[in-house]
Formats: structure tokens, sequence, C-alpha cells
């Protein structure tokens, strides 16, 4: 347990934060990390005690704690224009030229592109022009919009009845007309005798009857994202998007990907969505767009609902909607200097995507090896992204009882020695920075093995 003075870190934290997102029974126990700042892919707390972080901050540090050439930007920003927003036909320099960059790395040819501060707030954008535009084009009752169960889709009122978890019951919500559909892990979802290539055709007919059922003429979108993130990693079944899509365009329903996660690089690819080979209507970015370095999220719209967009807003003279620092121009400064870090290189280094691509195959590995662990029931991820699941019996799938609490054990072992990974559910989710070094990436799986075993020694 952590020494507690009463004017320790941790005591002030736990008297002055009301955490989110935190195990407070874990909290009152293990005191809370208070981190002064990074190196690599390393973060340092107030005793100086270093962690390797195999979770990227929150999905997002790719570049590491430290990046010169982002601290460059931002500072080099902030000397010429601090901050301006993007309403009434004004906008910084640098917004123009994120999108245009934005537009240039996408999967469309044309299409535009809008600010907003955060993931949830761009999916709730986004939400918000399906509304505007199919009310605009005579069909206001085209508002449900489908997601899939243990989707994460951000934490505002709309976006939250997005996400598929059923810890937001606890606000009531999700608020009416957002439908989940079957979450496609074949590992967890799949029945018995059933083949992937068959559970993927299932998730296709689940889709037909929910929008025969619900009508097509009331359905908005579908939003997903590429590999599911804080539902634990999870990769789609074979094909998956080449049996929904065709579906969905013939119902005029537009497939939005949300690729606050895997957008720019951590699949391997620019999008998720070239690594499992389809084409969305619109991407939803956050995260990664700024390496961390800045809150920012971004719309991107593709070519077609780019255009309707833009005859929905003519009409009637303005689309109504914009936040305050939508367009940051540090912001902005910031992703162009992380899209150039990421897919093209900077400062003279090779760009980091081709960091990615090498880490691939010894992360597979890693992970290949210790799923062989009796207690470990399944590895599964995309590129850099991946997770361990923990069962009590590998055969019959049969998780830990929950009091067990066995993923947050093991990242708990973990911390204490040193490494940072993420509990979600019953598994461990690993996530590391593109700038990992091989001998960190060593270091990684050499810490989580051992924490494994040592839990993995008392829950059995
Ligand atoms: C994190 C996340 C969001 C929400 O982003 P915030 O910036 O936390 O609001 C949305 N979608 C996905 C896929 C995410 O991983």
């Amino acid at each position: 347990m952590a020494e507690t003075t009463p004017n320790s870190w941790d005591a002030r934290a736990a008297a002055s934060s009301f955490y989110g997102f935190t195990d407070l029974p874990t909290i009152e126990e293990r005191g809370t990390v208070v981190l002064t700042h990074g190196t690599g892919p390393y973060v340092v707390d107030t005793e100086g005690r270093q962690y390797l972080d195999s979770n990227s901050g929150l999905w997002n540090m790719v570049a590491g704690f430290d990046h010169p050439g982002l601290t460059a930007a931002a500072k080099a920003q902030y000397d010429r224009f601090p901050g301006y927003h993007a309403f009434f036909g004004r906008m910084s320099d640098q917004t123009v030229m994120l999108s245009e960059k934005l537009i240039e790395v996408s999967p469309f040819e044309t299409g535009r592109v809008f600010y907003t501060n955060s993931g949830s707030e761009a999916n709730d954008t986004l939400v918000k022009m399906l509304w505007f535009l199919w009310a605009s084009e005579g069909q206001p009752q085209r508002r449900k919009i489908l997601t899939r169960k243990n989707a994460y889709h951000g934490v505002t009122a709309v976006s939250a009845s997005m996400t598929g978890k059923p810890y937001n019951s606890v606000f009531g919500l999700p608020l009416e007309g957002f439908i989940h559909l079957t979450c496609p892990h074949y590992w967890r979802e799949g029945q018995e005798g059933e083949s992937e290539a068959q559970f993927t055709q299932r998730m296709a007919e689940e889709l037909e009857e929910v929008i025969a059922r619900e009508g097509a003429e009331t359905i908005a979108g579908f939003f997903a994202e590429p590999v599911m993130g804080a539902g634990g990693v999870i990769p789609p079944s074979d094909c998956y998007f080449q049996a929904i899509q065709p579906i969905l365009q013939r119902h005029g329903i537009p497939l939005i990907s949300d690729e606050v996660i895997t957008g720019f690089g951590r699949t391997g690819s620019v999008w998720g969505c070239d690594s499992y080979g389809f084409k969305p209507d619109a991407i939803i970015s956050s995260k990664c767009l700024t390496a961390g370095f800045f809150p920012m999220g971004a719309v991107i719209l593709g070519e077609a609902l780019s255009d309707r967009m833009q005859r929905a807003a003519r009409a009637i003279e303005e689309f109504p909607h914009g936040f305050t620092a939508s367009g940051h121009p540090v912001g902005c400064a910031v992703a162009l200097k992380a899209i150039e870090t990421i897919l093209e290189g900077e400062g003279g280094n090779p760009p980091l995507i081709d960091s990615v691509r090498a880490l691939i195959p010894r992360f597979e590995a890693g992970l290949a090896r210790l799923s062989e662990h009796p207690h470990i029931g399944e590895w599964r991820g995309r590129g850099l992204m991946g997770a361990l699941e923990a069962v009590a019996d590998k055969e019959t799938k049969t998780p830990f009882a929950g009091h067990l609490s066995v993923s947050e054990r093991i990242a708990n072992a973990c911390t204490d020695q040193g490494l940072i990974c993420r509990p979600l559910g019953q598994a461990i989710v690993l996530c590391p920075p593109f700038i990992l070094t091989e001998a960190q990436m060593d270091e990684m799986f050499a810490k989580l093995e051992a924490a494994l075993d040592g839990v993995f020694a008392q829950a059995a």
C-alpha cells in the first residue's frame, strides 16, 4: 500500500479529484500514480519511478512523450498565432493546410473536414450531420443509429448511446433509436460448430433483419471501428466489412469508420479501413491525429457525404454547429507535424509507420507465445494493438469469476514492475507507441509474463 502522508501527491489527488473510468477500491488500496514527465515510451512518477507505457497513454502517444519535432511545432505555432476559432467565415491558415492534408491521406478523392476537440464530439457531430442531412433531403424520420455491442464511440450523451457497453445504463442510456448489433467476435460469439465464414454470414443476416424490422427509411447511419478498441481489441471476423457494406449500400445507409484508434498507422496501414479493404462514407479521427500532443478530433467526409452536406447547409445558409476551439491553430500545426512524423518521416528519421510494420511480427510472436499459458484463452489483435484474454478454463473458454478481477490484478502486478498495461474486461490490452525499440518490446513481454505467472499462480 502506498504511504499516504497528508500532503503526499496521492492524498492531494484523492482529496481534489473526481476520478473517471477508475476502479475506486483499487485506488483506495494502491493510491494514485501521479506522473510528472516522460521520455520515449516511458513515463515517470513523482517518486521518480519509471514505467514503460505499453498503452501509449490512452492509445494516442504514438510518438512517445518527448518528441522534439512535435513540441517544436507547438511552440512555433504558439509564437505565431496561439488560438483562433473557425466560425463566421474565418479560420487559421494551419486549419486549411490540415484539411488539405487529411483529404490527401484519406481514402477519398475529394472531401471536407470538420474539427472538434475529441473523438466523442466528432462522433456526436457526425450524428448531428446525418440528422441534418436526412431532414434536409426530405427524410426527417431517418434518425436511428446502428452500432455494435462492445463498440466504443465516446462518452457524450450521443456518443455514449453509440457505445455498446452495459455501464452506460447507469446514465439511463442509450437514448432512444440507438441500436446495437452483435459484436463480430468469432472466438466469443461463434456458435457450436459454426465456421468463421458462417459466423460472418450470420452477422450480415442479423443486419438485414434489423434493417427490415426497423425500416431502412428510419436509419441514419452505421458506425463501426475497424478493430474495436476499448471493447477489448476485437478485430472483426473474416470478410465482415465485405459482408455488411453491400447491405448498407443497398439501403442507402452511410457506413462511418470510427478510426479514432486505428487512424494513422496503428494497424500497419494508414487507416484501419485500408487494412480491412473497405471504403467508408466518412472517417472519424482523433487520438493519433496529434500523436496525443493536443486535444483534437476530426470528421472527414468522403466525396458523396461532403457534397450532400454542402447542399444541405446551403439550403438553410449555414450548418449551425461548431466548438469554440474547432480547428485550433496549435492543434492543426501539431497534427500536420504528427502526420508528417508518422507517414513521411520527420527530422531525418524514417516514417514511424515503417517502424510499426517492422515491429508487428515481433509483437504477434510475443502475444502468441504468452497465449500458450494455460489461463490465456486467446490472443488477438491487428498491427500494434493486441489483447490476451484470461480464462479460468481454456477448453470451455469459461471466464474467471468476476470478483477475482484477474485482469485488474495482472495490470497492478505489471505496474509494480514498472509496466503500464490496461485491463479490459478479462483481457489485458497492449498498444505500444510506434517508437518502441525491439529491446523495449522484449522488456514489455518479459514484465507481462512475470505478472501473468504471479497472478495465475494465486488465482488458479
Ligand atoms: C477514444 C475513442 C473515442 C472517444 O474519443 P475521446 O477523445 O475520448 O472523446 C471514440 N471512438 C473510439 C474508437 C475511441 O477509441
